[in-house]
């Protein structure tokens, strides 16, 4: 087998864009989208500390939980096709549909895919379940949904040690807020990150990154100082998780004429629209260097094109 080959350090490129360079702001991005074109953005981060765990563990299958349209489970199942680990995936929702773009992707690749009712799936994290699945499924490594545990955070925090320019302002989108954890903690500079949550009511963010800093730093001193710089932006969810208006999808296209970059309508999309609108409404009084991290999930635009029923860019 050939050794998969992942793009990291991922590209931190200056992207001009007159709306925020008008206001003496330089915008760089950082291309986490770019690392691999199956195992994307800030889900690789996750994983691949996770990956090297279930390798030196010996163990012969990863299972994860995610939804019907995860990019987690697009993820871990074409990245256990990658390192020849077979993958298991609890899928949220008998209804889920093994045969949307996701899910027929996550099989191609070799995934097990499992449904399971809404209820069955909130007991995710209940050690219980998780016996009961060893003896549906054998022995496993368990990756939590959406790739949130110590080894997710430790990945993420490669992200901000790539960063080699000096920032005055970081945005990234929010799910479980596992990677914004992981960049906090390893934000040795005077840089302020902003969470964008994909998911209405993302106030429980910044309690749940607190944690994610105190299982590692434990010292309340340095907690403060890493948790003062972060901020969560709540305002940019358009109507909750995966929902959509056209004032999001004509600025997606207008961003992307603009950059020549496609964000994707879930998470990067919202969240560089929340950097922006954030600019307008907070101008800095001197020049700064701002930087969106572009966290992939790419592969979901599909599910949404098919909801929307037209293609959000016009050539793909
Ligand atoms: C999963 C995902 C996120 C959210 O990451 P968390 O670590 O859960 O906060 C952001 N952007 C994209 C593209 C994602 O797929």
């Amino acid at each position: 087998m050939e050794e998969p080959v992942f793009r990291t350090p991922s590209p931190l490129e200056e992207v001009p864009f007159g709306m925020l360079n008008q206001l003496g702001i330089t915008l760089y991005v950082k291309r986490d989208d770019l690392i691999h074109p199956e195992v994307s953005g800030n889900k690789w981060r996750k994983l691949e500390h996770n990956l090297a765990q279930a390798i030196q563990r010996g163990a012969e299958s990863i299972l994860t939980f995610g939804g019907a349209h995860s990019n987690h489970i697009a993820a871990t199942a074409a990245a256990g096709a990658l390192f020849g680990i077979r993958t298991i995936g609890v899928i949220r929702g008998e209804e889920a549909d093994l045969d949307n773009p996701t899910l027929k992707f996550a099989r191609e690749k070799g995934m097990r895919l499992h449904t399971v009712s809404r209820s069955e799936f909130r007991e995710s994290e209940n050690p219980d379940y998780t016996a009961m699945l060893r003896q549906l499924f054998g022995s496993f490594y368990r990756i939590p949904q959406g790739g949130a545990n110590y080894y997710g955070v430790q990945g993420c925090m490669n992200i901000m040690k790539e960063i080699d320019i000096p920032a005055d302002r970081i945005f990234v989108s929010c799910g479980t807020g596992t990677t914004l954890s992981g960049m906090a903690l390893a934000n040795r500079s005077e840089a302020n990150i902003y969470g964008i949550p994909a998911l209405k009511g993302g106030d429980f963010l910044l309690d749940d990154i607190k944690k994610n800093i105190n299982q590692v730093v434990n010292d309340e001193e340095t907690e403060t100082h890493l948790m003062d710089k972060v901020h969560v932006l709540t305002d940019y969810h358009f109507g909750g998780y995966a929902r959509t208006t056209d004032d999001l999808i004509s600025f997606m296209r207008f961003f992307r004429k603009e950059t020549g970059i496609k964000t994707d309508p879930v998470y990067t999309g919202k969240a560089v629209y929340g950097m922006v609108d954030f600019a307008r409404k907070n101008p800095p009084s001197n020049r700064e260097n701002w930087i969106f991290i572009h966290t992939g999930g790419m592969q979901g635009l599909p599910a949404t094109e098919a909801k929307l029923g037209y293609a959000i860019y016009d050539d793909c």
